[in-house]
């Protein structure tokens, strides 16, 4: 099964850091703020897979548009990671604000939906926490998506299950097709 993954949120979140610590296993510490798209070899279920994860930066049109999310990009993806930082209230009104974004663009252009996952990042900095898991565990259950939180930093193996439950719902979405 391949894949294309879009990560979306604020800047500073964990974004990149996510993707390259799912990707190679490695916490880095700085990573830049370019859009990149990776592609990437994995083994799934005994077969070799393409997974394109696209690191979209957080624009000043996606701040500025009410819907914010331009259709290609979701016309790309076939799966949604959604992050914040729980030391970052602002980004968590962020992420709400994307789910509202993604309701409306799908409705509006009628796609099928896409699986989705909400992710707070940074779980490692316990003591700046600011979002309670309730108000990511509310979201996400006001979105319908699998809720985690993780520490790109820390804890490599929290992230692998993020990407993982995420092509997990990608794979029952296409079954149930
Ligand atoms: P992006 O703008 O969302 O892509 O965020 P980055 O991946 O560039 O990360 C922003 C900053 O937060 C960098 O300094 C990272 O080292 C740091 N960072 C990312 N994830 C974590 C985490 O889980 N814990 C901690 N303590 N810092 C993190
Ligand atoms: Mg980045």
């Amino acid at each position: 099964m391949d894949a294309n993954i879009l990560v979306l949120g604020a800047d500073n979140v964990g974004k990149s850091a996510l993707i390259v610590r799912f990707l190679t296993r490695r916490f880095i510490g700085e990573y830049g703020d370019l859009e990149f798209l990776y592609t990437h070899s994995v083994i799934m279920d005994g077969r070799e897979q393409t997974l394109n994860v696209w690191d979209a930066p957080y624009t000043q049109q996606d701040q500025s548009s009410e819907t914010m999310l331009c259709e290609k990009r979701l016309q790309w993806a076939d799966g949604l990671l959604l992050v914040y930082s729980i030391c970052d209230r602002a980004s968590f009104n962020v992420v709400s604000k994307l789910v509202q974004a993604i309701k409306t663009t799908k409705q509006l252009l009628g796609f099928e939906k896409i699986p989705m996952v909400i992710v707070g990042n940074k779980r490692d900095l316990h003591h700046q926490r600011i979002v309670l898991s309730e108000e990511g565990r509310m979201l996400a259950l006001s979105a319908d998506c699998q809720f985690y939180e993780v520490s790109a930093a820390d804890n490599y193996h929290s992230v692998l299950g993020v990407f993982h439950g995420l092509l997990d719902r990608i794979r029952e979405s296409r079954v149930s097709v």
